[in-house]
């Protein structure tokens, strides 16, 4: 992918450990890499259409002058992220924090961290089968857009489907969502159990009546299985309620073990 890149912008602040550090200020050194598409903006030589790098390091220097750390890890961690939040066309930052003064009573050319983050692209499964169903489909998907590290960008329409697991019940009503999220795996997961509980969510049966459920279908094409998380959602392949809405929105996704499209594994369940 395109980058801009910003290399060594020099800027005097007031990180450190030290309490000297903190008063005196030392120079800092930031380079960059903005991973963004940069082909539009080449094409029409537009600048609105890419990322102004000379507005980026000044948001640098205001940055990393009005806030303090002690530690150069958490400085590029809280930067980087600012950058991702208020530079919505950069999917992803390299970034690098020199330290070329570093006070250990040794000489060195330079300490630095370098970190790489950015957005991640995730499904979510959403359902509902008691009270008002599509306007708790509609506050979750509002609590999830509220989160300053999400943001909802496709919701498929709302499917009305059979309950699922052999306990008598209402009919659900189901949607798939498209997420862009600065979250871990773990830390979405946190975010969807505290909006099921804001939606008064109860577990009494298992796969029984729920006001909320929501589940991580997909995110990037990590795979993971801990005690609390298993990504992709390991029942998606098996649930009508689960592909037909995702079929919408992400028809071409490959699912990262199995290697066919979202499409195709529909596609397959509803011959089965
Ligand atoms: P289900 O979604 O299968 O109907 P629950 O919503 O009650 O069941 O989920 C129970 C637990 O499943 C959650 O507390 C969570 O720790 C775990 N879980 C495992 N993988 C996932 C995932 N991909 N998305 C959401 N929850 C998951
Ligand atoms: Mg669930």
């Amino acid at each position: 992918m395109d980058r801009i890149t910003i290399s060594d912008l020099e800027v005097f602040a007031f990180h450190g450990v030290l309490k000297e550090e903190n008063v005196l200020g030392q120079k800092f050194m930031v380079s960059a890499q903005l991973y963004t598409d940069i082909s539009e903006a080449a094409k029409e030589d537009d600048i609105t259409k890419s990322i102004n790098y000379a507005d980026v390091c000044k948001n640098i220097e205001l940055f990393l002058t009005k806030n303090t750390y002690q530690l150069i890890e958490t400085t590029a961690e809280r930067l980087a992220i600012h950058l991702l939040k208020i530079y919505p066309r950069i999917d992803k930052i390299i970034l690098e924090l020199k330290k070329p003064w570093a006070p250990i009573l040794m000489t060195l050319d330079t300490v630095s961290v370098i970190i790489e983050r950015g957005w991640h692209q995730v499904y979510l499964s959403i359902g509902s089968n008691m009270g008002d169903k599509e306007a708790n489909l509609k506050e979750a998907i509002r609590l999830l857009e509220e989160d300053e590290d999400c943001s909802v960008e496709n919701v498929s329409s709302f499917v009305i489907t059979k309950p699922f697991g052999g306990v008598e019940q209402d009919d659900f009503l189901n949607a798939a969502l498209k997420l862009k999220t600065l979250k871990s795996p773990s830390e979405l997961l946190t975010l969807i159990n505290r909006i099921e509980t804001a939606l008064k969510r109860e577990r009494i049966i298992h796969w029984g009546p729920r006001t909320i459920d929501l589940d991580i279908l997909l995110y990037d094409s990590v795979v993971i299985q801990t005690d609390t998380l298993t990504i992709p959602h390991l029942y998606m392949t098996d649930r009508e309620f689960v592909l037909q809405p995702l079929s919408e929105i992400a028809p071409w996704v490959k699912h990262p073990i199995y290697g066919e499209t979202i499409l195709q594994l529909w596609n397959h369940l509803k011959k089965n």
